[in-house]
C-alpha cells in the first residue's frame, strides 16, 4: 500500500478536479465501502486522499423540467426522505429503505454506491430501471468539462467502471417517468435488515391496455454488474401481459444472468430467486 502523503478536503468542485488532474488520488465520500476495503487490505490508497464530503454543490436532489438530478454526495438517508424521489422515483426510494442500517444510510452516498460498482449495489437496480445516466466531471481547458453516459455503460465489472482517474462522478440524472408508469422492487437477503443482497430486481414500464410498454427489467447480484435483461424487456413490451408472456420473459431473464455461488447464495438458489420473484412481481403488475 502506498504511503499517504497528502490529504485534500476541497470545498469546491473546481478545487477537487484540480487535485485529481495533478496525480493519482483516492476519492473518499462516505467511506462506508472504502474504509472496510482498505482495512481488510482489498484496496490500497493512492498517495493523495481526496475527501469530497465538504463539496456542498454535489449534494441534493432537484427536478428540472422532466429530469431528476441527484448530486453524487446525496446520502441514502437524504434520498429516502426526499419529496422529489418520493414522487418521481418510488422504486429508488424503496431500495433506499432496505439499504444497510440508519448509521450506514446517513454516511453512504449514491455516488459511492455507483462508483464502488458492486454487482449487489442496491441503488443500481432501480437506477437502471429508471434509465439513469451518470455525469462525470474533469478539469478542462476552459473550466469544468463534463460528459454523460448511461449507467449500463459506466459499470464494467465488479469494482470496475469507465471513470477516468482524473474524473469525479458529480451527478446521476434520470427522466421523470411517463404517466401510467408502474414499477416494483424486491431485495432478497438472508435477513430483513443490514444485509447485502443475495439477489435484487426491479421492473418498470407504462401499463396501457394490458401491455407493459417501454418495459424495463434490471437484476442485481446475478452477474458481474447489475444488468438490464433486454431480451426479457423486449418480450414483455411485445404484447399483452399474460401468463404465457410472463413465462417467456422469465426464461429470457434466466438466459441473461451469470450468477455465482458464494457465502450469500448458491448459483442454483439465485436462479430460483430470479424465476420466482420476477414471476411474482410481473403477475402482481398484471393483476393491478
Ligand atoms: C455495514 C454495512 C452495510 C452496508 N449495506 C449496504 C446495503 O444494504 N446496500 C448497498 O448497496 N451497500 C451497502 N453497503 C456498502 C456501502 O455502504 C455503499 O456502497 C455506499 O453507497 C458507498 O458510498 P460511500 O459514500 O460510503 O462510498 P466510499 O466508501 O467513500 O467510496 C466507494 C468507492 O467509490 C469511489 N467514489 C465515491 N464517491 C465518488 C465520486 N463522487 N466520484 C468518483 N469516485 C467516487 C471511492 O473512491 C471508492 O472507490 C454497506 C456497507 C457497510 C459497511
Amino acid at each position: 500500500m502506498a504511503e499517504i502523503r497528502n490529504c485534500a478536503a476541497p470545498r469546491s468542485l473546481a478545487d477537487a478536479l484540480r487535485t485529481l488532474s495533478s496525480g493519482p488520488a483516492t476519492v473518499l465520500a462516505g467511506g462506508t465501502d472504502l474504509m472496510p476495503q482498505s482495512r481488510s487490505g482489498r484496496v490500497g490508497f493512492a498517495t493523495t486522499r481526496l475527501k469530497i464530503h465538504g463539496i456542498a454543490e454535489l449534494r441534493g436532489v432537484a427536478r428540472r423540467d422532466a429530469v431528476v438530478e441527484i448530486g453524487a454526495l446525496t446520502t441514502i438517508a437524504d434520498l429516502r426522505d426526499d419529496p422529489v424521489i418520493r414522487n418521481d422515483a418510488q422504486v429508488l426510494r424503496k431500495a433506499c429503505d432496505h439499504f444497510g442500517s440508519s448509521q450506514i444510510r446517513n454516511a453512504a452516498t449514491i455516488g459511492g454506491n455507483i462508483c464502488n460498482a458492486s454487482p449487489a449495489g442496491d441503488t443500481l437496480v432501480p437506477l437502471l430501471v429508471l434509465g439513469a445516466t451518470v455525469v462525470l466531471a474533469s478539469e478542462g481547458a476552459d473550466g469544468v468539462a463534463k460528459r454523460s453516459l448511461p449507467l449500463s455503460e459506466f459499470l464494467l465489472g465488479p469494482g470496475r467502471t469507465s471513470r477516468r482517474s482524473d474524473e469525479l462522478l458529480v451527478a446521476v440524472q434520470m427522466p421523470v417517468p411517463q404517466a401510467g408508469w408502474v414499477d416494483r422492487y424486491v431485495k432478497f437477503g438472508t435477513r430483513w435488515g443490514l444485509d447485502i443482497s443475495a439477489m435484487a430486481l426491479a421492473i418498470g414500464g407504462t401499463l396501457c391496455e394490458g401491455r407493459l410498454q417501454h418495459a424495463r427489467v434490471a437484476l442485481g447480484a446475478v452477474a458481474p454488474t447489475a444488468i438490464r435483461a433486454s431480451e426479457a424487456e423486449r418480450v414483455l413490451a411485445a404484447g399483452t401481459l399474460d401468463r404465457a408472456r410472463i413465462d417467456r420473459a422469465v426464461d429470457a431473464a434466466d438466459a441473461a444472468i451469470h450468477p455465482i455461488s458464494d457465502v450469500r447464495a448458491s448459483e442454483w438458489y439465485r436462479r430460483e430467486l430470479v424465476h420466482n420473484l420476477l414471476r411474482r412481481v410481473l403477475t402482481d403488475v398484471c393483476q393491478a
